[in-house]
């Protein structure tokens, strides 16, 4: 059985790589009708932030990701925070303090800070010298008795090559003499990382390991740490680094580019279109289908697979995203586009909170006017801008048109339909008006339209100029109109 996991530490919000990275272990194990676990690897405490769990937790149902087993709804291998979990190191860490595959290590910062200095110095790669690997039982209760901590560190074997058979990467190998004794075990006991995570994806039955490239130069001591306890090693799977859109490496303090999650649902990014974007940073579908790009999760779980993970880093393509969150926009009912926009109508003070039936229907055809052209629904507020001023201002394109000759005609037309016009301006009363300015004035086409276009909207061009009429309705209409007239 397929069993796959993502393991987030709780130090901040959903980031989109971490996004990727469970979404592509999840896509396995579902692909395999496998298990998808959501584990909290909490460790390193000094980095945790309250409530990241929940939000990254959160973050993740938003997109759809669904996990098994986790903090939250338990399961077989419970608990699934670590920092519940350190009963279990304690007694891992014993077996390998008793069969001297690891030692307490007593060496001061200060200390460790020199040796660092000293090897960089002299062009060497920094590792652990090694000072307390065989100290002998009176070296070590002296550190002791002059009240030094210890942490307690894995004797890294000599000598070897760590094969990792990665199936993105391919057979990648480490020299374990350039892997110093590493710390598995904090002075107060907490287990590190590589510690943690090897023990847990073994316990756990994890049989696929998805995680970020970053994590890869940990994989060959996780591998020493998996044949020290004679664990079953499981199949690992490095996706590639996401650039940033300038085909750069990002930080998170990078601007060129949104990186969490909830800012993406915030800015009305649907969840669909980032798990379809996200699945194509580093992936492609093999076939016939290399050649589309709109995958809902389902088919995404048909046709996803480890192996066609690209090694290359993928770069982060926000105009393409934007286009995808389009397309979803479209295809999204104008009732869930309507109920994501009002929060950011109403945060803009455009509407009032206490909205009622009658404005919503409103609010509704007027998102509806707009649904094809919004990349996101926050963009919401600056596209319909012009239905919540008093007066517009006319573009300079407006005013070329509103400069022709036929224009007070043609306005003055309209305004006499309008102000004798009774009751609401509907779309088809509003196609009935103009075709009567049509009769008396003579003009028609461009040259009726474009000049009521430019003084009701201010704009030449727009969305379908009846319905925006008839939403603008008959006293803001009227109020333009005659502005312009003078
Ligand atoms: N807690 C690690 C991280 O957030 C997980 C790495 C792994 O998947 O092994 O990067």
């Amino acid at each position: 059985r397929v069993r796959t996991r993502y393991a987030p530490s709780p130090t901040g919000h959903l980031h989109i790589g971490g996004a990727r990275t469970a979404l592509f272990s999840y896509l396995w194990a579902k692909k395999h009708g496998g298990d998808f676990i959501v584990r909290i690897e909490d460790t390193d405490t000094e980095r945790n932030v309250v409530d990241a769990e929940e939000k990254q937790m959160a973050a993740l149902a938003w997109l759809g990701i669904q996990w098994d087993e986790s903090v939250d709804v338990g399961g077989p291998h419970a608990p699934y925070r670590s920092m519940e979990r350190t009963g279990i190191y304690e007694e891992y860490l014993k077996r390998l303090l008793t069969s001297k595959q690891a030692y307490p290590c007593y060496c001061t910062s200060e200390e460790l800070e020199q040796d660092r200095e000293r090897q960089l110095a002299a062009g060497q790669a920094p590792r652990y010298i090694g000072r307390c690997r065989d100290l002998t039982e009176e070296e070590r209760s002296a550190r002791e008795s002059e009240g030094r901590m210890s942490s307690v560190r894995f004797r890294v074997p000599a000598g070897r090559k760590i094969l990792i058979e990665d199936i993105v990467r391919g057979d990648v190998s480490f020299e374990t003499d350039g892997i110093g004794d590493f710390i598995i075990a904090r002075p107060d006991g907490r287990p590190t990382y590589n510690f943690a995570v090897t023990i847990d994806d073994a316990l756990m039955e994890i049989t696929d390991v998805v995680r970020g490239e970053e994590h890869l130069s940990n994989t060959p001591r996780q591998i020493l740490l998996y044949e020290a306890f004679g664990f079953k090693i499981p199949r690992f799977a490095h996706a590639p680094l996401i650039l940033n859109p300038e085909g750069k490496k990002m930080s998170k303090r990078d601007e060129s580019i949104i990186q969490f999650i909830d800012q993406y649902k915030e800015l009305g990014y649907l969840p669909e279109a980032i798990n379809n974007f996200l699945a194509l940073l580093g992936w492609a579908p093999a076939g016939e289908k290399s050649e589309e790009e709109i995958f809902s999760l389902d088919e995404l779980t048909d046709i996803f697979s480890l192996d066609r993970i690209s090694k290359a880093p993928a770069v982060f393509d926000t105009g393409k995203l934007k286009w995808m969150n389009n397309h979803y926009i479209k295809e999204a009912s104008l009732e869930r586009i309507t109920d994501l926009a009002i929060p950011h109508l109403i945060k803009a003070g455009r509407i009032d909170s206490s909205i009622n039936e009658s404005e919503k229907t409103w609010v509704t055809r007027l998102v509806g006017l707009y649904q094809e052209q919004m990349d996101y629904v926050a963009q919401i507020t600056d596209l319909t801008a012009l239905f919540f001023l008093e007066e517009v201002e006319h573009s300079q394109e407006a005013k070329t048109v509103l400069a022709e000759e036929q224009v007070p005609t043609v306005i003055g037309a309209f305004v006499e339909q309008v102000k004798t016009h009774e009751g609401e301006l509907d779309p088809e009363e509003v196609k009935k008006l103009l075709k009567a300015v049509q009769k008396t004035t003579g003009f028609k086409g461009k040259q009726l339209f474009m000049p009521v276009r430019a003084a009701v909207t201010g704009e030449t061009h727009g969305p379908d100029l009846r319905e925006s009429i008839s939403l603008l309705g008959k006293e803001r209409v009227m109020t333009r109109l005659e502005t312009f007239l003078g």
